[in-house]
């Protein structure tokens, strides 16, 4: 008999979609802070996701422009914020930030690696 005649059911890296999207806001406010990235203004990361001030993320490149799941193309942005952003082009999110972090040090995160 064949030792494949059980199938599993269970794909051992399988998360539920809302704790992955968790973990991912985790990475990123660990590397961005607690600020939103369009607005500059604090997020509230407990509470109910459909708050007003709630962090949810936003994709710089947007998917439907090939954009991924890489952490390098994620950002944490408020609801409406991520709205406003819609789904432009990289280069012109990044002119719509307003409040942009002046001191050099916030503004680590604009160096890139990669960007000329
Ligand atoms: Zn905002």
């Amino acid at each position: 008999m064949s030792a494949r005649k059980n199938a599993r059911w269970f794909w051992p890296g399988w998360m539920h979609r809302k704790h992955r999207r968790k973990a991912k806001i985790a990475q990123v406010r660990q590397r961005d802070g607690d600020k939103c990235w369009r607005c500059n203004h604090p997020m509230r990361f407990e509470g109910p996701p459909n708050c007003g001030k709630a962090a949810t993320i936003e994709h710089l490149t947007p998917l439907c422009h090939g954009g991924t799941w890489a952490l390098d193309n994620l950002v944490l942005c408020h609801p409406g914020c991520n709205k406003h952003l819609g789904t432009f082009p990289r280069e012109r999110k990044e002119r719509m930030r307003i409040n942009r972090p002046a001191s050099p040090g916030a503004g680590a995160r604009d160096a890139r690696p990669g960007c000329p």
